[in-house]
């Protein structure tokens, strides 16, 4: 059996290797490292993908996020809303911009942003709401637009955990990032749909903000050497374009196997009383970017540790919530009180979860599992 990985990325590589060298070796041959043809190709396919109007790449996802606040016109005090049960780099934009992050909780069992704590939090300081879907599931947003639309809010989708995944309603299933007035994604490797380094796009319909938001990721210009506002250097390299060309083919395919083997590790553990298993709410098509469960009854750390022994690895996403970080003390942070938050980041336990994993990995892992917490909880 191969060591099993979190994230395989080097099996999944050997599928495609032919499709994905021969795109990379197009670019170096033709030496269009920089905007190449390969940029505008995935550009284009993914605006078909996802059927936004406007597809505009960029250098990874938190630059996404923070050339969309830049976009919207933010100025320094305005409230952004975001879930403090996210990656540090949703929140971490907002105060680099010298944006006001206000922190509300999540629902214990989507693990997405609690539309009742929203709806309290709003401020008439409140600019923009920051929606997280994390791990793959598309948080409730009939309810968050809901909200923003009454108090005139934008909404920013975090959609860097999710492509791929929907949110569905009466009126049909509509694609996560394609919901908030822009949206965020990111191609770290081992995010659902990943390149071979960074790389990002923002999405919108909007055919002003997507103007802006294309001249920040290029300095501030449209005309080379006139620079009309402060902007980045944020690109999306012809190289990682080639690659998630050939994977965006497969996105699909690979979110079905994901929903696989959540669904072969929900089968297992359902009847296991520490573990609850991942919630997917009627209006998500989850695309598990994590498995991850909570555990009950039982010390998570010790069972991250045991499993290591062991040879399964498993991942704590996340250990420490936004608004307890050391980076927020000066915003009274602490202050909070998010009791999902708390009740979640001492609980939650990610499992290996990608395209290759194999029936005999899977029932080597969830033996390991059940194993460890049966050994735990009877000492
Ligand atoms: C990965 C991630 C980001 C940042 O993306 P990068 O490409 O690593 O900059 C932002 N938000 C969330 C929720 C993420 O998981």
């Amino acid at each position: 059996m191969h060591k099993i990985q979190m994230v395989d990325l080097q099996r999944q590589y050997e599928q495609i290797k032919s499709e994905i060298d021969k795109g990379i070796e197009d670019v170096i041959k033709t030496s269009t490292f920089i905007n190449g043809p390969a940029v505008k190709e995935f550009t284009e396919n993914l605006t078909i993908y996802t059927g936004v109007k406007h597809v505009i790449p960029c250098a990874n996802g938190t630059d996404a996020l923070q050339i969309a606040l830049m976009a919207l016109g933010l100025k320094p005090g305005d409230e952004v809303i975001t879930p403090s049960f996210t990656f540090i780099a949703t929140v971490e934009v907002v105060a680099l911009l010298g944006l006001t992050p206000v922190f509300v909780d999540v629902d214990k069992d989507t693990f997405t942003i609690n539309t009742a704590s929203l709806e309290q939090a709003i401020t008439d300081k409140t600019k923009a709401i920051i929606p997280v879907h994390l791990y793959g599931q598309c948080s409730n947003m009939d309810a968050i637009l809901t909200v923003a639309n009454k108090h005139n809010i934008a909404v920013i989708e975090d959609n860097a955990q999710s492509i791929g995944g929907s949110y569905i309603n009466e009126s049909g299933s509509r694609k996560t990032g394609t919901m908030g007035i822009v949206s965020c994604i990111s191609f770290f490797p081992s995010k659902n749909l990943g390149a071979y380094g960074d790389a990002g796009v923002i999405l919108t319909n909007d055919d002003t903000l997507a103007h802006t938001m294309q001249k920040i990721c290029n300095h501030g210009s449209e005309r080379r050497y006139y620079h009309e506002i402060v902007g980045v250097n944020s690109r999306l390299d012809s190289i990682q374009a080639a690659v998630l060309n050939v994977k965006l083919k497969y996105l699909d395919k690979y979110c079905d196997k994901r929903r696989e083997v959540a669904a072969f590790y929900n089968e297992v553990f359902s009847s296991n009383p520490h573990i609850i298993t991942p919630y997917e709410p009627e209006y998500s098509h989850h695309v598990y970017h994590q498995y991850t469960m909570i555990l009950e009854g039982v010390n998570r750390d010790e069972v991250h540790a045991e499993l290591a022994n062991i040879g399964i690895p498993s991942m704590i996403y996340y250990p420490v919530p936004c608004h307890k970080q050391e980076m927020f003390k000066e915003l009274k942070a602490r202050e909070y009180s998010l009791p999902n938050t708390e009740y979640l980041t001492a609980r939650v336990l990610s499992l290996p979860i990608h395209t290759e994993l194999t029936e005999e990995e899977l029932v080597f892992i969830t033996n390991g599992v059940s194993e460890v917490i049966n050994k735990l909880t009877h000492r």
